[in-house]
């Protein structure tokens, strides 16, 4: 599973929202990527969404339910970008948040505390009260992932005088079929409660006076291809459901609300992609229209596959480099986007397309090892046939998620700029780092003593 690199695909489905225009150049949301660069002072590199695109995938989703109750919260560790967040909220969307500062990014944006649930394996003692005291009764879910969670949760609320509503994250023992550090519902994971552990976690909330359980959930892991684990992780959750239920309700507490499925809805990341997130949605409410808890209300929590194929990573090609290291000649591209930007290939082996922003000039082809500038064997975009000669600009597809919210200042480099379009026009521009204020940052403007 390891080994498995986590743009893997089978069967094809186009999900094409790079085009090109007539003159053969790139385009994302219509609007030509090299006039981009050309129009801007924004340099490279440059993160690029579509807002229209992203409202487009999020409307597709909520209709999906065709009226089921549900709720789509979106993961915003994906990318947390405020005007994504806003276009989201605006199509109904609501948020799944694993931090207090994702919680606080994700009301500033305009989600009502009703519509976040909150994950994560260590939640602070501030991150509780934060999420216990938002809005009139707190958020939609707190997702308790131990049972030693439990109590922390009942003192918090406790001390604010509130009731903190929570949910089961439950571990449901599940192998996906994914690269190894996104799958997350197997026993070997740190995330969720184990299934032996249900009965305690239950009567751990039954002994807290100001817990109320709404629900329970899991998620199996990301870049999912098949909709058969989801499925599995879904269904198992049902009889967790009734049995909680049961218990609270004869403990004199409200029945449960929430059966949550978790995200993971692999995209295509040029290999192909035999699934759309609309069949997980169907697969999962076919199976609960059956056998399913009649008045529990569905979430999922989609990140890549609401933003991934609408972001896009521009670069400049630096120079190119040629040698025979061992008589067969290579050539390696250098851009000055790197693994500190998009680090998906060097850390999970991942491959995104690379394609000249520019119609090339000629019909001469290369193949290339397309590298950044970063000090790491692993600063690699993988290898790709692009025109010889080189081009000036290079287009990295499908990095909307996942991209700018894992980039860091590794080797001194600042984050980079992003631009949201909107209608063919740039909407919203988030400026990067600046390097000067990286370089104060660094020297240290005090000293300790
Ligand atoms: N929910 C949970 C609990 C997660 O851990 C993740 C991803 O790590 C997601 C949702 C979103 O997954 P994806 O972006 O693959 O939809």
């Amino acid at each position: 599973m390891g080994a498995k690199d986590d743009s893997a695909a089978t069967a094809a489905v186009a999900t094409d929202v790079v085009a090109r225009d007539d003159r053969g150049a790139a385009t994302l949301g219509g609007v030509p990527l090299d006039d981009l660069l050309a129009r801007g002072d924004w340099g490279t590199p440059l993160y690029v969404y579509d807002l229209d695109g992203i409202a487009a995938s999020a409307r597709s989703l909520v209709r999906s339910f065709e009226g089921y109750p549900h709720l789509v919260a979106y993961a915003v560790k994906a990318n947390s970008a405020g005007p994504i967040l806003r276009a989201l909220s605006a199509e109904g969307v609501g948020a799944d948040v694993v931090s207090g500062a994702e919680l606080e990014l994700a009301l500033a944006c305009g989600v009502a505390p009703h519509d976040i649930v909150y994950s994560g394996v260590a939640k602070t003692d501030a991150e509780l009260d934060f999420a216990i005291a938002a809005g009139p009764r707190g958020i939609l879910a707190l997702q308790a992932e131990s049972v030693e969670e439990i109590p922390r949760i009942e003192a918090r609320a406790r001390a604010a005088g509130r009731r903190a509503r929570v949910s089961l994250r439950i571990n449901p023992g599940i192998e996906a079929d994914t690269h190894a550090y996104i799958a997350t519902g197997h026993d070997e994971a740190k995330f969720g409660i184990p299934r032996s552990e249900i009965g305690v976690a239950v009567e751990t909330i039954l002994a807290a006076d100001h817990v109320d359980l709404v629900g329970v959930g899991n998620h199996v892991g990301s870049q999912l291809l098949v909709t058969d684990e989801y499925v599995a992780a879904a269904r198992m959750l049902v009889p967790v459901f009734a049995a909680c239920e049961a218990a609270m309700l004869q403990g004199g507490r409200p029945p449960l609300e929430l059966l949550d499925c978790g995200g993971g809805f692999g995209i295509d990341y040029g290999k192909g992609c035999p699934v759309t997130p609309a069949d997980f949605v169907h697969a999962v409410v076919r199976d609960l229209k059956r056998n399913g808890p009649a008045h529990a209300r569905i979430v999922i929590e989609p990140g890549r596959s609401l933003v991934g194929a609408h972001g896009v990573l521009l670069a400049t090609v630096v120079m190119q480099k040629r040698a025979r290291p061992s008589g067969e000649e290579r050539r390696w591209l250098m851009i000055d986007a790197g693994m500190n930007d998009l680090i998906r290939p060097a850390l999970y082996q991942a491959l995104h397309r690379v394609e000249p922003i520019e119609a090339p000039e000629g019909e001469g082809r290369a193949s290339y090892r397309v590298v950044g500038p970063v000090c790491e064997s692993s600063d690699d975009f993988g290898a790709h046939e692009l025109p010889d000669p080189p081009p000036r600009a290079v287009v990295i597809r499908d990095a909307g998620a996942y991209g700018f919210t894992m980039a860091s200042a590794y080797n001194g480099r600042s984050l980079p700029t992003e631009l949201f379009l909107s209608e063919g026009r740039v909407a919203w521009v988030l400026p990067g780092g600046d390097p000067r204020a990286w370089i104060a940052s660094r020297t240290g403007a005090r000293s300790a003593t």
